[in-house]
């Protein structure tokens, strides 16, 4: 879903560290070991420092916004002379050096019980270990100093695989640069199904831990058709080795796309379409937010989540179609869907100021961040709408000229193309794109009024209005003493018909959140508790019948 861009939290770094100057070699060997339904992690740190003043280092910072990731550190000790202790309330390090020289190790103890709400966290099971490079090396200077990191990985269990998004081959791991630049760098190792491709002679590697109910080696037969056909696409095959990692994650369609490397966290029970869709969208990351950004001086980088996210969309439906993974029944139910997810986002018609409100109040959930994936993929659909057309050369649509060409002409600067808002429209508009228009009256003015082709793929499918039951889930969750309790239950709702009352108490509940990434359209599930007994409760979350535009086959 994402491009790493998003994640990086604006947190301050406190401790300098003069002691350790630019360019240190920092020597690093890590350690798994099998424990119960886990897996510790042991780092060992090794560098040399200026002075053996006492050092102050901040403790594990997770980018991806795990709170105190810190906390899983046990067994944290000095040798050859180093003293290291833990201060206070653990948020630091205090270490002492030994002859200039520094030598610790801590183990990472990852309860992954603990993780199972957090979609970024570090994946770890009784069998792997997945983790982002923030995830486990200390932030032992400021963020944007540049390091040697040195990388060895020992003693794998046996039958273990490893991978890493930094090299191809893993156990000996190198690169230069600053925690800001590398918190992504991922390393993963445990027992994988691993199917290796190659691509114009380079690998290319599908690995999957678990095995999911399609079948892993069609998954993995999936991947690599996104990879090959993208990189074909934009004729892109500057890479040495190129990863695609599918991880479990219980209740989840997430996604995450690096360098080298993109990575879905997805339910074992995952939908073929779904997850084709998933990687076609994280594959498209590589260009679309990674290379090719809107400028966005706007105080929360929100303004152009549309192209980023939304036409990223698109055209990742697009390709999919054009590459024969998906009918063009399935690619028509994806524009369908982008109707009905704006139909029943509360945000539809927020423009960008009251959205921009929403965030200043600390209150941009799920359901505002979806609206740009749904109303940029639609702008991309409206954009495209004389161009789109399938002939037997293939299929023909500007928005994907507009960004290969954008990706061959735009200005690079350091491998980035970034134009500004006038330079990114009037080049949309050389080519007869009216995303300008499209985007001031849904964007910035957040209409939901979208001017729909009538006709699709020379009229094999024609808007129509369809009788459509609304998304209504029947109640709001009221949260007290860490417990949940149903509280404006509509008695004309569904919930009330299931039996659902104003002040029960849910235990549990699966697919009550309509954008969350664990949401699916069926029944909803609910664990509850009348007169001390728990209760299952399922029910179908619709409502009022309401009148929806969508494309109907004729
Ligand atoms: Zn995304």
């Amino acid at each position: 879903m994402k491009c790493v861009f998003l994640f990086i939290l604006l947190f301050c770094s406190v401790f300098i560290n003069a002691q350790i100057a630019e360019g240190t070699r920092i020597n690093a060997k890590l350690q798994f070991i099998k424990k119960g339904k886990t897996v510790n992690v042991k780092v060992e740190l090794q560098f040399k420092v200026i002075s053996n003043d006492s050092l102050l280092i901040g403790n594990l910072r997770d980018y991806y916004g795990f709170p105190s990731l810190g906390k899983f550190m046990t067994e944290l000790t000095g040798y050859n002379g180093t003293v290291v202790k833990k201060r206070g309330n653990a948020d630091s390090i205090n270490i002492a050096p030994f002859n200039n020289e520094v030598n610790f190790t801590y183990t990472l103890g990852y309860d992954s019980a603990t993780f199972s709400d957090a979609t970024y966290a570090p994946n770890v099971g009784e069998n792997h270990v997945h983790f982002a490079f923030c995830q486990w090396m200390l932030p032992l200077t400021e963020k944007n100093k540049v390091l040697e990191y040195s990388i060895q990985v020992d003693n794998l269990p046996e039958n273990w695989l490893l991978y890493s998004s930094v090299a191809g081959e893993a156990h000996d791991i190198s690169f230069k640069g600053s925690l800001s630049e590398f918190f992504s760098a991922t390393i993963g190792a445990g027992v994988f199904y691993k199917k290796p491709y190659t691509l114009k002679g380079k690998p290319l590697n599908v690995y999957i831990n678990g095995s999911f109910s399609t079948g892993n080696e069609r998954l993995a037969e999936l991947g690599y058709k996104i990879v090959s056909y993208q990189r074909t696409l934009f004729n892109d095959f500057q890479f040495s080795f190129y990863n695609v990692v599918l991880l479990p994650k219980e209740g989840n369609t997430a996604g995450i796309s690096i360098p080298n490397m993109f990575l879905c966290l997805i339910k074992k029970d995952v939908d073929y379409q779904k997850l084709a869709w998933l990687m076609s969208h994280e594959m498209l990351h590589r260009w679309i937010g990674n290379q090719i950004t809107i400028k966005d001086t706007t105080s929360f980088g929100l303004r152009h989540q549309w192209f980023k996210e939304g036409i990223n969309d698109y055209l990742s439906y697009l390709v999919l179609l054009d590459s024969k993974l998906f009918t063009r029944d399935e690619f028509i139910n994806s524009i369908n869907s982008y109707i009905r997810n704006i139909k029943e986002n509360p945000y539809s018609n927020a423009s960008e100021d009251s959205i921009k409100k929403v965030a200043a109040a600390g209150k941009y959930g799920v359901a505002a961040t979806k609206l740009p994936y749904y109303k940029g993929g639609l702008i991309g659909f409206i954009a495209d709408k004389e161009f789109l057309m399938e002939s037997e050369t293939g299929l023909h649509s500007r928005v994907k000229d507009f960004i290969l060409t954008l990706l061959k002409n735009g200005k690079k600067i350091e491998g980035r193309i970034e134009p500004n808002e006038k330079m990114f429209f009037s080049f949309a508009d050389s080519m007869q794109l009216p995303l300008y228009n499209l985007y001031q009256k849904h964007i910035i003015n957040g209409s939901a009024d979208f001017d729909l082709p009538k006709k699709v793929f020379t009229g094999v499918y024609k808007l129509e209005k369809v009788k459509y039951q609304v998304y209504d889930l029947g109640f709001t969750f009221s949260e007290k003493d860490s417990k949940f309790f149903a509280s404006s239950v509509d008695p004309y709702g569904p919930a009330y018909k299931a039996g659902i009352r104003n002040d029960m108490e849910i235990i549990s509940s699966t697919s009550v959140n309509r954008f969350s990434n664990a949401w699916c359209d069926c029944p909803v599930n609910m664990v509850v508790l009348v007169n001390g007994e728990r209760k299952t409760v399922d029910y179908i979350p619709r409502g009022k019948e309401v009148q929806v535009l969508q494309y109907i086959k004729k």
